[in-house]
């Protein structure tokens, strides 16, 4: 597998849409990662078809059972409770379906020392989230893939959160792939569910259109970028 540049990312547990719109990854020769939550609620058929995207060459990987705030949860009830009953049942649960690699990704990107800590020890890599800066600061983005973190910033690209369109930074983004290009630095990006805008508007989702994925992922494509999944990371 190529060295991955562009990390393509996906959370939470829409697989029937994911599933639908896999032809996108398809035409844009992209694998990417797909990070589940409540995979002990998946119906036979969401396992079918995440086990045929792990077929295709994409990443499955954790997101939390219950899709917790890991620092609130460990205030509350300590590590070891986070631990047993966030972490641990949910790689459970993927194994039990054949599924999973040994990556994370922290809902809502909340993260700490501590997590992190306790989390990297038991995952390659854990990835969080980043704010979606309009400037020059968009670049901070960017890491080496091959440096010492495990711990990954991820810049959203949803298209509209919570029934409300997102400001349009595509030039932004664009710029983003730009530099990685030119400086052979990684860059990870997610999203939630694939939708088309009046209805992901509608139902209030995070979510991204099949026409802008396909967009951020031809121009990839278009820039050299490799776009893998997470399997394709150092260990
Ligand atoms: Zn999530």
């Amino acid at each position: 597998m190529t060295q991955p540049q562009l990390l393509m990312t996906f959370d939470d547990c829409t697989v029937d849409h994911w599933f639908a719109h896999r032809g996108v990854f398809d035409d844009a020769s992209a694998r990417v990662t797909f990070f589940v939550s409540h995979v002990d609620r998946l119906t036979d058929d969401e396992t079918d078809k995440l086990q045929a995207l792990q077929r295709d060459g994409h990443t499955i990987a954790s997101h939390g059972l219950r899709h917790l705030d890991g620092p609130h949860y460990v205030a509350q009830h300590g590590l070891a409770a986070y631990l047993e009953h966030e972490i641990e049942p949910s790689t459970a649960a993927l194994a039990e379906r054949g599924l999973g690699h040994r990556d994370f990704a922290y809902p809502y990107g909340r993260h700490d020392r501590a997590t992190d800590d306790a989390l990297t020890a038991r995952f390659s890599w854990v990835r969080t989230t980043s704010v979606r800066h309009l400037d020059g600061r968009a670049t901070q983005v960017l890491v080496d893939l091959d440096g010492r973190t495990r711990v990954l910033p991820s810049r959203g690209i949803d298209v509209g959160r919570r029934g409300v369109a997102n400001l349009d930074d595509r030039a932004t983004l664009l710029a983003v792939l730009d530099e990685s290009a030119r400086t052979g630095a990684g860059v990870c990006l997610y999203a939630h569910d694939i939708a088309d805008s009046h209805q992901g508007l509608a139902e209030g989702r995070n979510f991204i259109t099949p026409d802008r994925l396909r967009e951020v992922l031809t121009a990839a494509q278009e820039r050299g970028l490799a776009a893998e999944g997470f399997e394709g990371l150092p260990d």
